[in-house]
């Protein structure tokens, strides 16, 4: 561990290396804090702190500043032609003022007679003060308004009315800020309290102008014939472009200048990536070819033949780790797609190469399940196994510790218990980390600190995108097992409504009669008051009231043996039916379970979805799975529903889970790590983000230590992407 902490300080002196553009008079209109902007004193920065600080970068930079884009207009285009009025729509109109009408008592509105064109229209505020509107609004001259528009009155005496403008401006005025006649919009930013609209337009424009000062200086970073093919503008003009919109389409992710913001964003991620899988993959690994003696024993005595597809992913694994390089390669394949296999055969190698093997799991559940699965697979080959979870502890966890860094333990499977400082391996020569989108970023550094050597293989049973897998490992090697064991049995799947419960529940007594057994799971452990769904606690108590002892209750506040137990219980038969929570999402295998009910699950993910149904299915009979949900349905529950009903091919969903909900939600950005984009949207900005994976590789390919003029640039918009990540991974230039 320490040693890698040396590597990272000896390599972040660069930061100020890392060159910025020549500016003589005044702050650097990139990176300066956002306090030199004119007009920003200290308790303003304190509220753009606030909107644009990332803890990790400290205080709000110009360039924060400059990214943050507008989500909205207001369109002030002018609306003058009564006959196109739409009552209830927000306009913007040339009106000229007539008269005013304070109210005669203190309850009624100061009202403003007008004329649109001909027509009459009325201006009313309420608690309007009388001095303040005759100066705004002075009789015998015209101004521009905006409002949502209104009829008021009946018959024939409805007239327009307006009611509170939000924004009044002298038609003058407006022409000059704006040159082309009649486009006036005004973006509308994310804020926070302290900090208006107009502070914030305002503030982004002066930071604007500077930085147009000093465009000439600014290296372009991209290639300029990429640039010129795409028809995308300068850094300059584009932010330019998306905070003086002069058409709604300047600020979709689909403009030009989104776009190019789009990929710088993506280039820089990319680089980054590519620069630290250099670091570790020069940090040598090691060549572990084996003899292939254990894993014939074990192939041997497996009960069924390997697919193709599986017999693909560990020639592929098997190759990588006969290369000295260090092996980063992500597993992808469907819930029953036969995973464990593969890891097994995987750690067999290394063992067999004299080195030890791990395979880490995110919960105690998880870790017994895969304990016992590898340990079947293991043992006719004689490998010694060992489990390790926070419940080891006292003597047996440090005979346990003993027995592992000596090297006589040759295979581990734990939780991140793992990662404890006090845990050492003799050589731990491959880490297989199954759904590692469930690890923190901090306990997957801690793991490469602890096995600088060893090669790494991730399992996920939740396919990921291509487009997410290349945004949060760049240049990871890839093996996907598309293909189901022969014989699997599809699941049939069908949707109904809350109110058919009772049926429901009359079908479950009826098949648990018939020895089937059955999972039950609801989205929370216990009753909530702010949300109101069904509890496993509830759910549990109702159907134990019905079937009795059958009945069992599994979710993640329970202590770890209680979790056992039930588990163990539903396994053996002794309970028929489990009412659980999404513990049991990732991996939990009980063969003879063929049938699940989803309770509220317009409230899962679809890949969510998809997880909890892979748990039936396992064993040969037909199994199902039923999803209940409550109404009324979202647009998008449904949607999930009827994607889910129709595909089993966990691929298919992770793509469609992705158009639907977007990649942040997908992989629940927060915890994961997954880098979320400020600029970049992995929907609409796909295509761009493989460009960016090849234009990163062919720069480091050319220029590797970012050299050449347009390295140089390069590590202008690194900088703008990550300071710190960048810092410790460029050596001095
Ligand atoms: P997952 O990819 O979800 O981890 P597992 O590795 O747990 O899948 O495999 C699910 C089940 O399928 C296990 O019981 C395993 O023994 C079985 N299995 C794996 N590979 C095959 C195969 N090629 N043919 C038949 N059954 C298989
Ligand atoms: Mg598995």
């Amino acid at each position: 561990m320490d040693v890698a902490k040396d590597d990272a300080l000896s390599k972040s002196v660069e930061v100020a290396d890392i060159p910025c553009f020549e500016i003589t008079d005044g702050p650097d209109p990139l990176f300066s804090a956002v306090s030199t902007i004119r007009g920003i004193g200290p308790k303003l920065a304190e509220a753009f702190g606030r909107l644009l600080g990332n803890g990790l970068r400290g205080p709000a930079r110009r360039l924060d500043l400059l990214l943050h884009l507008p989500h909205g207009l207001l369109d002030h285009n002018l609306n003058d032609d009564p006959r196109t009025l739409v009552e209830g729509k927000r306009v913007t109109l040339d009106i000229s003022i007539v008269a005013h009408r304070p109210p005669y008592q203190r309850r009624q509105p100061y009202r403003i007679d007008c004329l649109l064109g001909d027509e009459p229209l009325q201006l009313v505020f309420f608690q309007g003060r009388r001095n303040y509107l005759q100066d705004q609004l002075p009789v015998g001259k015209t101004r521009v308004i905006s409002g949502t528009i209104g009829r008021y009155g009946k018959g024939k005496n409805q007239i327009w009315q307006v009611v509170h403008p939000e924004f009044v401006a002298i038609p003058k005025a407006l022409s000059a800020s704006e040159p082309q006649k009649g486009q006036w919009l005004q973006p509308v930013y994310p804020s926070t309290q302290g900090l208006t609209q107009r502070v914030l337009q305002s503030r982004i424009r002066t930071a604007l102008d500077d930085l147009e000062l000093h465009a000439a200086l600014l290296p372009e970073w991209q290639d300029p014939s990429w640039i010129e093919r795409q028809g995308w503008p300068s850094l300059t003009e584009a932010l330019r472009q998306i905070h003086t919109p002069t058409q709604s389409d300047d600020i979709l992710p689909t403009s030009k200048a989104r776009a190019r913001l789009a990929y710088d964003e993506l280039l820089a991620s990319q680089l980054t990536l590519s620069l630290t899988r250099r670091k570790t993959q020069e940090r040598d690994g090691k060549a572990r070819k084996g003899d292939g003696r254990l894993r014939r024993q074990v192939i041997d005595g497996l009960p069924f033949t390997l697919t193709a597809a599986q017999e693909q992913a560990i020639v592929e694994i098997n190759q990588d780790l006969a290369k000295p390089a260090k092996m980063l390669r992500l597993l992808q394949g469907d819930v029953g797609s036969g995973k464990t296999v593969v890891a097994a055969l995987a750690m067999l190698q290394v063992i067999e190469a004299g080195s030890q093997a791990a395979l880490m799991a995110p919960t105690d559940v998880l870790v017994r399940q895969h304990g016992n699965a590898l340990y079947e697979l293991l043992r006719p080959a004689g490998v010694t196994v060992a489990l390790l979870t926070g419940r080891e502890s006292g003597t047996s966890r440090r005979d346990l510790l003993m027995r592992l860094a000596s090297g006589e333990i040759q295979a581990i499977i734990g939780t991140h218990a793992l990662f404890q400082d006090d845990v050492a391996f003799c050589e731990l020569g491959l880490a297989v980390i199954d759904e590692q989108h469930r690890f923190g970023v901090d306990q997957r550094i801690a793991l490469a600190e602890k096995s600088p050597h060893s090669d790494v293989l991730v399992m996920t049973a939740t396919p990921i995108p291509r487009t997410l897998v290349l945004s949060f490992y760049g240049d990871v090697e890839l093996s996907e097992i598309r293909q189901k064991p022969i014989g699997r049995k599809s699941i049939a799947t069908r949707a109904a409504p809350k109110s058919k419960l009772d049926q429901v529940i009359e079908a479950v007594g009826r098949a648990i009669e018939e020895g089937d057994q059955i999972y039950w799971i609801c989205p929370l452990v216990s009753p909530s008051d702010e949300l109101n769904l069904t509890s496993a606690e509830e759910r549990h108590e109702s159907l134990k009231a019905a079937f009795g002892a059958k009945v069992g209750l599994v979710h993640g506040q329970m202590a770890s043996t209680e979790k056992d137990a039930a588990m163990q219980a539903f396994s053996s038969g002794e309970t028929r039916l489990l009412v659980a929570t999404t513990v049991i999402e990732v991996g939990v295998d009980v063969a003879n379970a063929t049938a699940i009910v989803i309770e509220h699950a317009e409230r899962f993910g679809l890949a969510q979805l998809h997880q909890l149904r892979g748990r039936v299915g396992r064993g040969d009979k037909p199994s199902s799975c039923l999803l209940l949900y409550a109404e009324p349905l979202s647009q998008l529950a449904r949607q999930r529903l009827d994607v889910l009903r129709k595909s089993e091919d966990g691929f298919f969903l992770a793509e469609e889970d992705l158009r639907l909900r977007g990649p942040g939600e997908v992989l629940g950005t927060k915890q994961s790590g997954i880098p979320s984009f400020r600029l970049a949207d992995l929907v609409e900005h796909a295509g761009l983000l493989a460009t960016a994976r090849d234009d990163a590789r062919l720069v480091l390919a050319r220029d590797p230590e970012l050299k050449s003029p347009r390295g140089q640039a390069l590590r202008l918009l690194l900088r703008w992407h990550d300071e710190a990540t960048v810092a410790s991974y460029l050596r001095s230039g």
